[in-house]
């Protein structure tokens, strides 16, 4: 799709949710950690945006700020409508029956006392969807859904597969017939052949059950197969946002370039734009550089970019990106494998929307 548009043919689907500004600090004895600086998304129902990014880049602390299981540091959040920094405690548990989340370890999410129908089920106890037999029934239910079975029920997680785990994971996710699904990192620790079934499962259950999905992955395959728009973070921040798959075939902030030539299926092909070579390491978030927060490992730094922070803005109908190069008051692009529109919209965005 176009950036947080309608595919080919179809209505604009109506935003499920809006993240704007947000941020997060953490206060560690010594210093204060900037996890999360200005990141704003939009889901829209039905579809999944991706985030990827280094570790340390934020995206674990977006999710988890998402549903609010972090409090932000200053931002809002909208879910269909609710203004989620102005709920309640006890709201917002109701709420989570909407928006749940599949973690990265299938095993370790797990509670290993627990049986199947108890790990499954405690998320319809705790919000008193069934009890009883009306319970179990639906845990089968849900494990059949999930490619399990009414055997598996009264199992423990340990006598399963990773990849059963995490359909296990997943089935608890959708028990409560969720809108939001949060998918952090969830098929990260699965063998490449089982990391496929569970990206199909999650997709056929997306067509079925209309789940709208933040799914934050290190792995650009992986978000390129799953995500209908992606947002790229570098050190708290995104810097590159657009429609998945036009973003992974034609990259154009420094960082995103950096992470697409670092995927053989990927790379540029031979003559086509400048290949990035990256330099050191990201920087601590507890002490980012000043101006471009890249600057120290961008092949295309100015002087400018040691001073200046850049803001998102608009390059092209689905693409908005954090750089100077693309500031149309500053030098021309230096890279520019697609022409850029002759005369850019001013569309400035301080924050993406
Ligand atoms: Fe590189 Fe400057 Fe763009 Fe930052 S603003 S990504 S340092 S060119």
């Amino acid at each position: 799709m176009t950036e947080s548009g309608p595919r080919p043919g179809e209505a604009e689907p109506p935003v499920l949710f809006e993240a704007r500004d947000l941020v997060k600090r953490f206060r560690t004895r010594r210093h204060v950690v900037q996890a999360v600086n200005g990141v704003s998304l939009r889901i829209p129902r039905g579809r999944t945006v991706g985030l990827v990014g280094e570790s340390g880049s934020g995206k674990s602390t977006v999710a988890r700020l998402a549903l609010r299981l972090l409090d932000p540091t200053s931002g809002e959040l909208n879910f269909d409508g609710i203004d989620l920094m102005r709920v309640s405690r006890a709201e917002m548990r109701a709420l989570r029956r909407r928006m749940q989340i599949v973690f990265q370890d299938p095993l370790g999410s797990l509670n290993p006392r627990m049986r199947v129908v108890n790990a499954v089920g405690e998320p319809l106890a705790v919000h008193g969807l069934a009890k009883g037999r009306a319970l179990v029934d639906r845990v089968v239910e849900l494990l059949e859904r999930v490619g399990l079975s009414s055997a598996d029920v009264y199992k423990f997680s340990h006598q399963f597969s990773g990849g059963q785990a995490q359909r296990i994971g997943i089935a608890r996710a959708v028990a409560t017939d969720p809108d939001l699904i949060v998918c952090d990192e969830a098929v990260s620790a699965l063998d490449v052949s089982v990391q496929a079934q569970v990206l199909n499962l999650l997709k056929r259950l997306q067509a079925e059950l209309g789940l709208s999905y933040l799914f934050i992955a290190h792995d650009l395959n992986v978000v390129r197969y799953m995500a209908d728009e992606v947002c790229v973070m570098y050190l708290g921040q995104v810097v590159e946002r657009g429609d998945g798959d036009a973003l992974f075939r034609d990259p154009r902030h420094p960082y995103t370039r950096m992470l697409v030539a670092a995927v053989p299926e990927f790379a540029p092909a031979e003559g086509k734009g400048r290949r990035s070579v990256p330099r050191g390491e990201p920087a601590s978030p507890s002490d980012p550089p000043p101006g471009c927060r890249f600057h120290p490992r961008c092949p295309e730094a100015m002087r400018r970019c040691e001073q200046e922070a850049p803001v998102l803005r608009r390059i092209a109908a689905d693409r908005v990106v954090a750089c100077h190069l693309f500031d149309p008051a500053d030098a021309p692009p230096v890279y520019s494998p697609v022409p850029l529109p002759d005369s850019l919209p001013d569309s400035t965005e301080a924050s993406a929307t």
